[in-house]
């Protein structure tokens, strides 16, 4: 009868493929690489952060774990849904609801003897400075952009230009469908997260004049019940995308409305997928793009080879095709960068319009943005004394508040930093 076997001692031979790279240089060794006694003595040392606990995270902490890592951390604040079962293979049916970081760690540290990790569930804003000042490597494994742009623009803060210890490098894997990406970003040297945000392809924005007059697709009749029918039939009843009755409700409204403007296609499905958002995960893009992250974490580790410089896109979608460029800084980046970036506005506008131009910027997914130019404050959102009485500036228009070459402040709760504009009127 096979059984699973659990290594209990630590063989010689254990390490024997990865020794091949670490005792003794190759043609492809880093220049500043010097062989060593094995992963031993290049990893036990390296406390290393993984970000998020999913079809990323899952593959993440294996391949670590696997490969000597002997630290490791890891953060996720979401608990574990039965659909992540056919992908998230460190979860089973009974450890739904479960947070996902402690299951994870505890099934990693249970199987691969030696490896000691530290599950947080929480989000990582919860966590200061000198929490992530104790990493040497951050490896990110998330879906979400927001997330991304915080620990990016967390690790270029922590960069002290007199401490090169202070430099902890950021790799970031992501998926969609067939398609991925891994990067590794060294923070001040190399672009970072924020520098490269127009390559997003932004969320289609269905004009709210289609969805109300005349809807083409299935999509545009599902948003049309989310974004018109329930806050007109529902009233403040908030949403909620895990509520089966919510979902069944916009589904209804949603398959009437195709009905009438003869649209097949809308189907329950469809439906949870788009008010939801869900973007397709496919098990083995995972494990490439997870995959191609541990190896760079252990050349960073090690120096055994040239880390990625530094962005590989994988597109498995049309035939197969991978390629790897280096992502210049932007010297206006927010974050990274040290020049304003210029913003050509039309004076007439008012302060109002303003602030809905910029959000729909692809760098400034903002919510409650607040606004200072020329040394004013022109609106903030809180504390609510401040934002009742900034809120008549909302109706004037730019030019009687701001005047040409000025500099314009935009922060907001969602981000960590804040924007700087060159106003440039037209
Ligand atoms: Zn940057």
């Amino acid at each position: 009868m096979a059984t699973a076997t659990v290594l209990r001692t630590e063989s010689p031979d254990r390490w024997k493929y990865l020794n091949n790279i670490l005792t003794r240089s190759g043609p492809y060794s880093d220049e500043v690489f010097v062989p060593g006694d094995g992963p031993k003595e290049f990893l036990a040392g390296t406390k290393i952060l993984v970000i998020g606990a999913g079809g990323l995270g899952c593959e993440i902490l294996k391949n670590l774990a696997l490969s000597g890592f002997k630290d490791i951390h890891v953060i996720d604040m979401d608990t574990i849904d039965i659909s992540n079962l056919n992908r998230q293979f460190l979860f089973r049916e009974a450890d739904v609801g479960k947070s996902k970081a402690e299951v994870a760690a505890a099934f990693v540290m249970k199987r691969v003897r030696g490896v000691n990790i530290t599950p947080f569930n929480c989000a990582i804003q919860d966590k200061d400075d000198d929490y992530y000042r104790q990493f040497k490597i951050v490896v990110c494994g998330l879906d979400s952009v927001e997330a991304r742009r915080w620990i990016s623009s967390t690790l270029v803060d922590l960069v002290d230009p007199e401490d090169p210890e202070s430099v902890i490098p950021l790799i970031d894997g992501g998926t969609e469908g067939f398609k991925g990406q891994a990067r590794v970003m060294i923070p001040t040297f190399s672009c970072c997260y924020e520098c490269t945000l127009d390559m997003l392809t932004p969320r289609a924005a269905v004009p709210l004049c289609t969805l109300a007059s005349i809807p083409r697709q299935p999509a545009h009749c599902i948003e049309w019940a989310s974004v018109i029918q329930w806050p007109k039939e529902k009233g403040d009843l908030k949403m909620d995308t895990d509520d089966p009755e919510h979902i069944s409700w916009l589904y209804t409204q949603a398959l009437a409305r195709a009905k009438e403007f003869n649209i097949p296609g809308v189907t329950y499905a469809m439906t949870q997928g788009v008010v939801k958002n869900i973007i397709p995960a496919i098990a083995s893009t995972n494990a490439i793009i997870a995959a191609s992250c541990c190896n760079e974490a252990l050349k960073l580790a090690t120096t055994a080879a040239p880390y990625l410089d530094n962005y590989m896109m994988y597109t498995g979608d049309e035939s197969i095709y991978t390629y790897t460029f280096q992502h210049e800084k932007k010297p206006e980046c927010p974050v990274c960068g040290n020049l304003p970036q210029k913003l050509e506005i039309n004076p007439e506008l008012t302060l109002e319009e303003l602030m809905e131009k910029l959000q729909e910027r692809p760098e400034t997914t903002l919510r409650k943005p607040s606004l200072r130019a020329g040394g004013k404050t022109l609106y903030f959102q809180s504390p609510p004394q401040l934002e009742e009485q900034t809120r008549p500036n909302l109706k004037k228009k730019v030019k009687e508040l701001m005047g040409d070459g000025d500099e314009l402040t935009v922060s907001d709760p969602g981000m960590p930093f804040v924007l700087r504009f060159v106003l440039s009127f037209t």
